[in-house]
């Protein structure tokens, strides 16, 4: 559905290549401020402070706002407590159509919404780049957020600011928003947009997908299993002393069988292929002390993973799941009947979700990208949890993922394509041109 013009198409694309090195450099600006999310704070303001004077440039109306001041977010069913949203603002910047002080998605009038989560997570660990550099090298821009998602919001802020420059009469409004809080599955910072009213006809969440299309994402939850004792200490014959390490390793050795279990099981359409992974963060018993470990047996440990789930798994399914995965392995395992189990849940449930894949949003992206790359565009499923939920099931904004080529996401060395950020920044330039048209 494509009605930009061939004079529209090619000053895009030449617009974009002339500033290629604003779009580079845009990217090193975001990943340079430090925005850490060390839940339940976060480091985000300084971001955000940017973001919003650089969407007041290009002529938005700009919204900053604290996420827990939006009417109805804390009592909303999908809030997730237990953050801290002091100093970390949400930011919204929209372009109306020209002469046209409507409000955003009203009177049937078209619209785009662009979104982008503007914490990182925190930097830990040794790599060959600095976290906060942006250095570029061999074609690729390093450090904390380059992929995740920093690269992706530079290319929609410049595909904004290309339209603005070209002038192009747009009859449509366009919604540009950075959110705080989506690391350690947050997610409260999206639903606040939600409900502060920036809805549209659609929404393209870059999330680092490898430039898929992607109109369906998976899901999952972290959690750690708390595993008790009775006593700690060393029996000197007078007790029969609970053991939580052992029993933590049956524990383990019965969650890898559920999970080629269930990865047995029919998957849902666009998730055929996929294994759902159970991957284990944390093992923790026993103590190492100053001068040497501990000659006892400790009176608890825990173990906390991640697991991933296709869209369809409900939170009581995959609660229940595990739970009965525990209390089935007791029953069978004496070193487990003289413990007590206990589960915390460490993020919200993600569900995994999807938006209609003939939206027509989808062609009109999908022909675009192929207008920049000369291939055929590729659509799968994402395979990773995102904000894309919240859009999906709480509000009537359908949203697609479709990021850059990267890697190293919550590792040293966080890397993204550098030429991907400007054939983004093509393919979303044309795209608003389109929709907007
Ligand atoms: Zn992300």
């Amino acid at each position: 559905m494509m009605v930009s013009t061939d004079r529209t198409r090619n000053a895009i694309l030449d617009w974009v290549d002339e500033h290629r090195a604003d779009i580079i450099g845009l990217t090193q600006s975001l990943v340079k401020f430090p925005s850490e999310n060390k839940t339940p704070h976060g480091e985000e303001r300084e971001c955000q402070m940017f973001v919003a004077d650089f969407l007041r440039d290009i002529g938005c109306r700009v919204d900053v706002f604290r996420p827990d001041e939006v009417e109805g977010l804390t009592d909303h069913p999908a809030y997730w407590p237990g953050r801290d949203y002091s100093d970390r603002p949400n930011v919204v910047g929209v372009l109306t159509a020209r002469s046209d002080e409507g409000v955003a998605g009203s009177d049937g009038r078209k619209s785009l919404l662009f979104t982008g989560h503007a914490d990182v997570v925190p930097a830990h660990g040794e790599g060959r780049f600095g976290w906060w550099d942006g250095t570029v090298d061999d074609g690729k821009l390093y450090g904390r957020g380059s992929n995740d998602m920093k690269g992706g919001i530079a290319c929609y802020l410049m595909a904004a600011r290309c339209v603005r420059d070209l002038d192009l009469d747009l009859s449509g409004d366009l919604i540009l928003e950075t959110v705080v809080d989506e690391e350690s599955g947050g997610a409260n910072g999206t639903l606040a947009c939600r409900l502060r009213g920036y809805n549209a006809d659609a929404a393209i969440l870059p999330e680092p997908n490898n430039m898929v299309i992607s109109t369906a994402n998976r899901g999952g939850q972290q959690f750690r299993l708390h595993v008790t004792g009775e006593s700690a200490g060393m029996g000197f014959g007078e007790s029969v002393l609970t053991d939580p390490i052992t029993a933590l390793g049956h524990i383990l050795v019965a969650l890898e069988k559920y999970n080629k279990e269930r990865n047995a099981r029919p998957k849902p359409e666009g998730f055929e292929e996929d294994t759902f992974p159970i991957m284990p963060f944390v093992l923790r018993a026993g103590e190492v002390l100053p001068w040497g470990t501990q000659d006892a047996i400790p009176d608890s440990s825990y173990l906390e993973f991640w697991i991933e789930i296709p869209p369809g798994v409900t939170k009581d399914q995959l609660q229940s799941e595990l739970r009965s995965v525990v209390e089935q392995a007791t029953q069978e395992t004496p070193a487990l009947q003289r413990v007590s189990t206990r589960w915390e849940e460490m993020t919200r449930f993600l569900p995994g979700t999807g938006m209609p894949a003939d939206h027509p949003s989808i062609k009109t992206l999908s022909d675009n990208l192929e207008v920049v790359t000369g291939e055929s565009s590729i659509h799968a499923a994402a395979p990773f949890a995102c904000d894309a939920f919240m859009f999906n099931e709480h509000s009537s904004t359908p949203a697609v993922i479709f990021g850059p080529r990267g890697g190293n996401s919550h590792a040293p060395d966080e890397w993204v394509e550098v030429e991907d950020l400007i054939r983004l920044t093509k393919t979303y330039a044309l795209t608003i041109a389109d929709w907007l048209a």
